[in-house]
C-alpha cells in the first residue's frame, strides 16, 4: 500500500526549521540579540530566567518595527536586510535569513513591543506557537523588547532535551561573552534571575569591553595589534605568555564583527603560540578580521557559525 504525501502546514514546516535555527535557550538569545545589533542599537538589556528556558527578555533601543510590519516580521523568509542572493555578498548585518523569528515564534510563546520614532504609538502583539493571539496599540519607548516564554512548550520531546538551568545558564553566559566582545559600540547589560551578571560601557573600546568580562587580570596582559595587507586587516588584542587557559574559551574569532569558528584561524592560533606558552594550554584572543564580504561565503552554516573564504 502506498502512503499518502503530505503537504506541510506553515506552522510545522515553522517548528522543522526551529530545529535548525532554535537548539537551546542560547540560540533564542543569540537571533534575538543580533537582531536588536542589526536594528542599531546602543543599549541592549538580555534578561533570563531558569536558564531561558522559562524566560528570555531582550530589550534594545534600536529602530523599532513599524505597526504595519510587526506580523510580517514573525514570518518565515521575512527579513529586511537583503532583496535577492545577490545582496549577501554585500552584508553588513547579522542576520539576512528571516527565519529566526518565525522560527522561536513558532516553539514558544512570544510578546513583542515594539515601536518606531515616526509613530507616535507602539505595537504590542502576542504570538504562541506560530499563532498570533492580538496585536494592539501601546505606550513606549523607540525600540523593541521580546519576550520568550516556556520554550518548546508545544515540542515536548525537545524540552526534554534542555540540559539543567545551570548548564544552559553557563551556554548563554558564554555567548553573550562573545556578543559583547563583537560590539564594543554596545552597551550590554546582562541579568540572570534579577541578578545583575555584566554591564559592558558600549565606548567603543574593545580593551574596556574586556575588561569589563574579564577584569584586569586578563586586559594587562594583553598586546594590541592591527595588522593589514591588500586583503584583511586584522585587529584587537592577543595574550602575552603570561596568559593561557586550559581550553579555547576565550579565544574570541570574528569576521567583519561576526563571532566565528574556524579550524584554519584556531589552528595557526596554536601554531603561533606553540613555544610561547605551556603545552595543552591555550592562548587567549580577541581579534576582528575585516574582509571584504563578497570574499566570505557566510551562507553555509545555519547559524552561521561558520564560514568559507
Ligand atoms: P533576519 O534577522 O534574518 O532578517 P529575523 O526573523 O531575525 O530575520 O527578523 C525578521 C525581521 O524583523 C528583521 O529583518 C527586522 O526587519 C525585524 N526585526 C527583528 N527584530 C528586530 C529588532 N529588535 N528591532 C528592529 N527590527 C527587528
Ligand atoms: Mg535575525
Amino acid at each position: 500500500m502506498s502512503k499518502r504525501i503530505n503537504i506541510l502546514d506553515e506552522v510545522t514546516i515553522n517548528q522543522l526549521q526551529a530545529g535548525e535555527v532554535v537548539e537551546r535557550p542560547a540560540s533564542v538569545v543569540k537571533e534575538l540579540v543580533e537582531n536588536s545589533v542589526d536594528a542599531g542599537s546602543s543599549k541592549v538589556v538580555i534578561e533570563i530566567e531558569d536558564g531561558g528556558k522559562k524566560l528570555v527578555r531582550i530589550t534594545d533601543n534600536g529602530s523599532g518595527i513599524a505597526s504595519s510590519e510587526v506580523e510580517k516580521s514573525f514570518l518565515r523568509h521575512a527579513t529586511s536586510k537583503i532583496r535577492e542572493i545577490d545582496d549577501l555578498y554585500d552584508l553588513y548585518s547579522l542576520g539576512f535569513r528571516g527565519e529566526a523569528l518565525a522560527s522561536i515564534a513558532s516553539v514558544a510563546r512570544i510578546e513583542m513591543i515594539t515601536k518606531i520614532s515616526d509613530e507616535p504609538v507602539g505595537t504590542k502583539i502576542l504570538v504562541e506557537g506560530g499563532k498570533i493571539i492580538s496585536k494592539e496599540p501601546v505606550g513606549t519607548n523607540n525600540g523593541t523588547t521580546i519576550i520568550v516564554k516556556d520554550l518548546f512548550f508545544n515540542t515536548p520531546v525537545r524540552q526534554k532535551f534542555l540540559k539543567s538551568t545551570h548548564a544552559e545558564t553557563i551556554n548563554i553566559s558564554d555567548l553573550i561573552n562573545k556578543l559583547v566582545i563583537g560590539n564594543p559600540s554596545v552597551s550590554f547589560r546582562y541579568i540572570n534571575n534579577k541578578k545583575v551578571m555584566l554591564n559592558s560601557p558600549g565606548d567603543g573600546k574593545l580593551i574596556n569591553t574586556i575588561r569589563s568580562i574579564y577584569g584586569k587580570d586578563i586586559t594587562e596582559n594583553l598586546v594590541p595589534i592591527d595588522y593589514e595587507t591588500q586583503f584583511f586587516r586584522v585587529s584587537g588584542f592577543i595574550g602575552n605568555n603570561n596568559v593561557y587557559r586550559a581550553n579555547k574559551n576565550l579565544q574570541h574569532i570574528y569576521i567583519n564583527k561576526r563571532y566565528v569558528r574556524s579550524k584554519v584561524i584556531l589552528d595557526a592560533i596554536s601554531e603561533g603560540y606553540k613555544s610561547l606558552i605551556p603545552i595543552n594550554k591555550h592562548a587567549v584572543c580577541f581579534l576582528n578580521i575585516e574582509i571584504n564580504p563578497s570574499k566570505i561565503d557566510v551562507n553555509i552554516h545555519p547559524t552561521k557559525l561558520e564560514i568559507k573564504f
